[in-house]
């Protein structure tokens, strides 16, 4: 039997440290990101067997062969199945094109794949250490909803999320105030900038040292690792049995959690033929690869698909990490990653906004294929790659959809001229009772609120 799986960070100054440690910690003390030193197979035989599994039996295998000397298999089994008990659509386009729905999580969106497990797993390792925490964070509408969902009822955690008042829409914010239970929700008289300055304020305050204060940001390896368990998924179900053909994905990207998801699925055995990776106007990746050199879009552009306005991706370090480079958290590469082999192994384009209205109009009009604008940048980025190569044409292809088109019924009434059908997590949102604090905007408010209920 091997040891347990040690994680080290990206800057390669801080010692290497648990699973365990990982998690709670977020960012290694060297301000780097951890990664695995040691990344697990899967062979081909057991990626056939998944063709027969749920989704959550698949999230358990894979989870186990990370977790093995860490977590007692009948705890993790029991996680994976609470954490994933809603559907994972696979959607047949045309030929051998899909699009796998990632949205019918609680709050409809692919965050809950990793925010739910992430949750579990926290709640797990407190459990065993009998510790408690507080998750402060400051949302601008989504990633508050996914992760006070995610950790909703959990034990030893309480999470407390602070939102500009008038800068979320209602169904962003009744998707927080209508839990109740562990989750408390302050809305804050101010700017998301100004929530954000409260919570960073909160982290250095020793005062509150005793609430053992955390946060759930998007660079936790926890939040990594259950995003590769779709791609096993999808190339199960999908793939030629016996045929270990490769399976090429395509995936709408920002911050790069779903592309890290995609090259350790690949690290680990998965057959990938090509991973497609398609930004918004905010093309600093697609730049990178073309002329080796990175800068950084500072401020991010605003596009259509929201969720991706991102001028510097967090998990680009981890990327380049695996490809044998070095960069640190500022976004200065110390090493070039080894980039003919990057570029072999990625695609990547940079889409713009009428691009993706464009794609909307034409996928529903030629397939009747329902997008939302972070999809369509992704299906116009697998469009664009067919018809570069035709020879291509009869591959296996997987296009994620990250969001429910329910969540933007502006655009696609805007451009199909009807109101997309509401998910089963979001139907009767609108009429649920709300709890929630309100406060100004003011560091000192925040402080009496977490020292009086805490
Ligand atoms: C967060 C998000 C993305 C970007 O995902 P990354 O893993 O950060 O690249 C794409 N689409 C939607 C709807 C999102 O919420």
């Amino acid at each position: 039997m091997t040891e347990s799986i040690k994680y080290f960070s990206t800057n390669h100054k801080a010692p290497k440290v648990s699973f365990a440690e990982a998690l709670i910690k977020g960012l290694a003390p060297d301000k780097g990101l951890f990664m695995p030193e040691e990344i697990p197979t899967i062979d081909p035989e057991k990626i056939e067997w998944f063709a027969s599994m749920e989704y959550h039996q698949i999230a358990f295998n894979i989870f186990n062969a990370f977790f093995k000397k860490d977590i007692p298999e009948s705890e993790l089994f029991k996680m994976c199945k609470t954490a994933y008990d809603f559907d994972v659509p696979l959607e047949n386009v045309y030929e051998r094109k899909y699009i796998m729905r990632l949205d019918q999580g609680p709050t409809a969106s692919f965050k809950d794949f990793a925010g739910r497990m992430m949750g579990r797993l926290m709640s797990h390792f407190l459990k065993t250490d009998n510790k408690k925490l507080v998750i402060l964070t400051a949302t601008s509408g989504d990633t508050g909803s996914a992760m006070a969902n995610a950790f909703y009822g959990l034990e030893n955690i309480k999470v407390v999320v602070l939102f500009p008042k008038d800068e979320v829409t209602m169904r962003q914010r009744k998707q927080m105030t209508s839990l109740g239970k562990n989750i408390s929700v302050l809305a804050v008289d101010g700017k998301f900038d100004d929530c954000q300055a409260m919570v960073k304020e909160a982290f250095s305050d020793t005062d509150l040292e005793y609430l053992n204060l955390s946060s759930s940001n998007s660079i936790n390896i926890g939040r990594l690792l259950p995003q590769i368990v779709y791609y096993f998924y999808a190339y199960s179900k999908l793939a030629q049995k016996g045929s270990n053909e490769g399976a090429t994905f395509c995936i709408p990207s920002g911050n790069f959690g779903d592309m890290m998801g995609c090259v350790l699925a690949k690290k680990m055995g998965l057959p990938i033929k090509k991973i497609l990776i398609a930004t918004n106007s905010n093309d600093e990746f697609p730049t990178f690869l073309n002329t080796e050199t990175y800068s950084k879009i500072e401020p991010s552009k605003n596009a259509l698909s929201s969720a991706m306005n991102v001028g510097h991706p967090s998990n680009l370090a981890r990327l380049v990490e695996l490809y044998g480079g070095n960069m640190d958290e500022t976004g200065k590469l110390h090493k070039k990653p080894d980039f003919d082999k990057l570029r072999s192994d990625i695609f990547t384009i940079s889409v713009s906004d009428e691009e993706t209205t464009q794609t909307i109009t034409k996928a529903w009009n030629e397939h009747k294929l329902l997008l939302e604008p972070h999809g369509a940048v992704g299906w116009f980025c697998l469009e664009k790659y067919l018809s570069q190569k035709p020879s291509h044409a009869d591959d296996l292809f997987v296009s994620l959809e990250t969001a429910h088109p329910a969540k933007f019924p502006e655009q696609i009434q805007q451009l199909l001229k009807f109101d997309p059908k509401l998910p089963k997590s979001l139907v009767g949102l609108d009429n649920l009772d709300e709890k929630m604090t309100n406060i100004s905007n003011s560091y000192t408010e925040l402080k009496t609120y977490l020292k009086d209920n805490f």
